[in-house]
């Protein structure tokens, strides 16, 4: 008997977070399972499988609450060490006077970090992006 790699798992939804407890789904007998699931990176095109096990871990271990994928593994994981840097610029940034912002030697690559983010997704600051802009402009 060969070994097949299961893509079908039983949930336990009691032990899904309570956010998701009171959702429509948590009756749904089609969350009764996990699927693996196939989807397209949305950064790299590549395909990329969500694992059932994966969504099983997710669910009832970290207790998080996802509705899909968009990145594969490792774009996710660009994404996530560029969202950190972005955090760690705007935790400097707010350490900053007004007359010291404009000279803080780390806008370009913060601006250049924001312009990369944002291919990874929609949810990025705007504001910051256009900020950091005009004060290499202003700067130059
Ligand atoms: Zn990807």
């Amino acid at each position: 008997m060969s070994e097949i790699k299961p893509n079908k798992i039983k949930a336990n939804k009691d032990l899904w977070p309570e956010a998701v407890k009171n959702s429509h789904d948590f009756q749904d007998p089609l969350f009764d399972y996990y699927y693996d699931i196939q989807y397209m990176c949305r950064k790299c095109k590549k395909e990329a499988v969500w694992s059932a096990e994966q969504q099983k871990h997710e669910a009832e271990v970290l207790k998080k609450v996802y509705y899909g994928k968009v990145l594969c593994e490792p774009c996710y994981k660009k994404y996530n060490s560029l969202k950190g840097r972005i955090r760690e610029y705007e935790r400097l940034w707010l350490l900053e006077t007004e007359s010291s912002k404009a000279h803080a030697e780390y806008i370009a690559k913060w601006l250049a970090d924001i312009q990369e983010f944002k291919t990874y997704t929609d949810k990025y600051n705007r504001g910051m992006e256009h900020k950091l802009r005009r004060l290499l402009e202003v700067n130059q």
